[in-house]
């Protein structure tokens, strides 16, 4: 950024207090925590009953969970002013609604950051309820009702929908196996190129029957300007695209395409450690030190990641995770082929390789040919329709209001 001004440091701008009308006066740094001690901004000195002045009386602490920055969970520990009427002996409390909500423990920071982080960027609860030092009760109560507020602040959020992506978030890992939500987004200005994604609903569950409930929820005249459903491979989500809006195209998105091939490599992986070694990966055991290497696109490997992985696949007891890392990395260039048409091509003859004649050996390969096949597509139908990215356009362009 060469023509970058840069303006004095500013710890209340850098931690966005200055939006939650506070302001800090103190900071505590450990490791795992930091803690900024705030004051609000606003004095609030006014009797709310007969208008009088008053004086402060004493001061009382509320402490909030805030954004992480750098990770590093965040807390405030804010100090608000009571005050007492001397007219009318009224007895109120600095004003910190622009802070976070009645009683609640996140700021409204935090829980923006919590709710954008579980649906964009597809984190557990659990991790959110860490980076945040709060309980996963605490979490979740606050995100769902945060998804709830923005979805209902947002009456004629179904206006001119005509992309929609679907999918699905693990909201809770539990004993008895993991539970779902089904996150619905509308995508017509990505898609445009107009403006980011938005949040249409949330759903309990992640069936077939979820969705397909929420669809017919819907006005016959909002389902038919539908054109486009960008999904994950969840075959639930395709049946009840097919059956709710049988006019619309469905997409497979290449956020989950992608993961499809991580997820076959990450198991190639594995089983080759497994075989070689008789047990999981350990530090120093090069399969496992180049887990990371292995995901990276090949044009975007560093001199040293490319001597590793080629010190790796000299290696002949190796050669399994080779050809997986193979149809990974042609993946990745269909996708990054800017030439759409060409990049269509590429993809159609990765599907048409991975479909038959693959060596027996390579089983995670079969799985994922088995996938991409049947959903071909779905797959190949995102080159048709750019702009129809549901994980990936939302990196960088959501926006909640
Ligand atoms: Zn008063």
């Amino acid at each position: 950024m060469p023509d970058a001004t840069f303006a004095r440091p500013d710890l209340d701008k850098f931690c966005r207090l200055d939006e939650l009308g506070l302001r800090v006066v103190g900071q505590h740094l450990k490791p795992d925590r930091a803690v900024l001690a705030c004051r609000v901004e606003r004095p609030d000195r006014w009797c709310r009953r007969c208008g009088a002045e008053a004086a402060a009386r004493d001061t009382v602490t509320r402490r909030l969970a805030h954004e992480p920055l750098g990770w590093r969970p965040t807390m405030l520990v804010v100090t608000i002013r009571r005050y007492r009427c001397a007219g009318c002996g009224h007895v109120w409390r600095q004003d910190t609604t622009l802070a976070a909500e009645p009683r609640a423990r996140l700021s409204r920071r935090a829980l923006r950051w919590a709710l954008e982080a579980i649906v964009v960027q597809h984190l557990t609860i659990a991790r959110v309820a860490e980076a945040l030092a709060v309980s996963w009760n605490t979490a979740n109560d606050a995100v769902l009702a945060e998804g709830k507020r923005v979805l209902i602040s947002d009456p004629r959020r179904f206006d001119g929908v005509a992309v929609i992506g679907v999918d699905e978030h693990v909201w809770r890992h539990t004993r008895r196996g993991d539970k779902y939500v089904t996150v619905i987004i509308d995508l017509t200005a990505v898609r445009a190129g107009t403006g980011p994604a938005r949040l249409l609903d949330m759903v309990e569950g992640r069936s077939k029957q979820a969705f397909k409930t929420w669809l017919a929820g819907r006005e016959q005249a909002w389902r038919d300007s539908v054109e486009i459903v960008a999904m994950d491979g969840f075959t639930g989500f395709k049946t009840a695209a097919a059956e709710e809006l049988p006019d619309a195209v469905t997409v497979m998105d290449p956020f989950h395409v992608v993961r499809l091939a991580g997820d076959a490599l990450d198991r190639c992986r594995r089983r080759v450690q497994q075989d070689i070694h008789g047990r999981r990966g350990r530090t120093h055991d090069p399969l496992y030190s180049a887990r990371r290497t292995l995901h990276t696109g090949a044009g975007l490997l560093t001199g040293k990641q490319n001597d590793r992985l080629a010190a790796l696949f000299a290696d002949d007891a190796h050669v399994e995770v080779e050809a997986t890392w193979c149809i990974y990395q042609r993946m990745i260039a269909a996708y990054r082929e800017p030439d759409r048409r060409r990049g269509r091509k590429r993809m159609a003859r990765l599907i048409d390789s991975v479909s038959h004649g693959v060596p027996a050996e390579l089983t995670e390969v079969i799985t994922l040919g088995r996938t991409l096949n049947k959903r071909a597509g779905d797959v190949l139908a995102y080159f048709d329709r750019p702009g129809t990215s549901n994980v990936w356009a939302s990196y960088c362009a959501f926006r909640w209001y």
